[in-house]
């Protein structure tokens, strides 16, 4: 009999109707003769909801009280989707993330997962039930207190229930059909993928794409999880998200499998820093201990008559006032001219896994925006990933024109359902 973890999310479970619908579906992949723990995220918008809820109360909310209500929301779907199970004659048992023994450390609205002791769940199913488990929460030993592990953070619980009871796969269902090679909103041509690594998933849900969180990727990569995207909404293939093993890679890989676009970035430029050793230094350890990651760096040669340069970096936008602040605080001591920000970019990444073997990406890239105009101000690689900065209003123009130019468009165009992929 092999296990199955299946992930429903907040629009599978949106209302009674949907929560009867995923209980059908539920109990159709208990019928095949699988074992089944079933992961459950709140109902719709529930969460935000809840996050409302407590700023009209209170101006800054104490974490742990915001961590009690907003699990309350992944409870009441849990309930529902177990009786929901058992009035279709099956048995059904609901558990919260504590019950189900996701222990975390103490971080209350971004805890991490230390360790996973699914006790409870194991008997469940050896009673022949099918176990329902409140996702995005968790437990901590030494405070003894309830914790959330982040926005969206029903994927990860739904990965780590998997690797922790040794899952056959984790289904991730969802208003999306699977991963596509470009968000369908956008580029109309995009077509779904069929199978996509871990590594290149985890490059595109980090540098823009919405269907997965990074976080439950990179525990899956982390832990030899096979994930399954698919949708709720129909029965059809959806896309595997896989670990390929040893010399599994080299096989006939796409050079491109996907292109990205992110607009939460912004662009910091530091001018007129004296070009003496140690000056990087002294600015990104100011960025560093302002707690601000940063994604792309770029150092021009300093002028030949002043002897200055400048260096432009990008950071989340919802960073960048942190940033200019610690920067400007600092200005006397490193000695630059000024600190310009431009929140006016669009980030294009394309990923995949076969740039490894095959020569001229970059130039098939560069030339494609060229072709269509489109200005690039910053670039940035990793082994299976280049990407550009460019404005922010040629960032979907610009997806388009990569789109086709790494032979990726359908014939088709893609149907994208009301959701927004969550
Ligand atoms: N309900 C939580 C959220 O909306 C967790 C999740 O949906 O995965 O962020
Ligand atoms: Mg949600």
């Amino acid at each position: 009999m092999a296990l199955i973890v299946q992930k429903f999310g907040g629009s599978s479970v949106a209302d009674a109707e949907s929560i009867k619908r995923v209980a059908a579906r539920i109990v159709e992949t208990r019928q095949a003769g699988n074992e089944v723990v079933v992961v459950v995220s709140a109902m719709g918008d529930t969460t935000d909801e809840l996050i409302d809820l407590a700023d009209a109360v209170s101006t800054v909310p104490a974490p742990r009280e915001m961590d009690m209500l907003l699990t309350a929301g992944e409870r009441i779907s849990m309930a529902l989707v177990a009786m929901a199970i058992r009035s279709l004659g099956h048995d059904a048992r609901s558990f919260t993330g504590s019950q189900a023994g996701m222990i975390t450390d103490a971080k209350h609205g971004s805890a991490r997962i230390v360790d996973v002791t699914p006790g409870r769940i194991r008997s469940a199913l050896d009673e022949g039930a099918i176990a329902i488990v409140a996702g995005f929460q968790g437990f901590n030993r030494s405070t003894g207190d309830i914790t959330t592990l982040g926005r969206g953070g029903s994927d990860t619980s739904a990965v780590a229930l998997a690797s922790a009871l040794d899952a056959e796969v984790c289904e991730i269902f969802t208003d999306v059909d699977g991963i596509f090679t470009a968000d369908p909103r956008v580029v109309k041509k995009a077509h779904k993928v069929d199978r996509i690594t871990s590594e290149e998933m985890l490059e595109l849900a980090a540098n823009g794409a919405k269907v997965l969180y990074i976080r439950a990727v990179e525990f899956a990569r982390r832990h030899g999880v096979t994930m399954h995207v698919r949708s709720s909404f129909n029965h059809n293939e959806g896309t595997i998200v896989y670990n390929p093993k040893e010399g599994e890679e080299a096989v006939e890989e796409p050079i491109i499998t996907g292109v990205a676009g992110d607009l939460s970035q912004a662009k910091v430029t530091v001018v007129g820093i004296p070009d003496v050793v140690g000056k990087a230094a002294e600015i990104f350890t100011i960025i560093a201990e302002a707690g601000i990651n940063l994604d792309m760096i770029v150092q021009n040669v300093p002028a030949a008559d002043t002897g200055l340069s400048d260096i432009s970096f990008t950071v989340a936008k919802t960073d960048g006032q942190a940033a200019i602040d610690a920067l400007n605080a600092a200005q006397a001591k490193i000695g630059f001219d000024k600190v310009i920000y431009d929140d006016e970019i669009g980030k294009l990444s394309v990923v995949g896994a076969g740039m490894r073997t095959n020569a001229g990406v970059s130039a098939q890239l560069f030339t494609a925006l060229s072709t269509a105009g489109i200005n690039i101000e910053m670039i940035s690689t990793s082994e299976i990933r280049i990407s550009v900065v460019t404005s922010d209003t040629d960032l979907n123009n610009a997806m388009q024109v990569v789109h086709t130019a790494f032979g990726l468009d359908s014939n088709v165009e893609a149907q994208v359902h009301g959701g927004t992929g969550r």
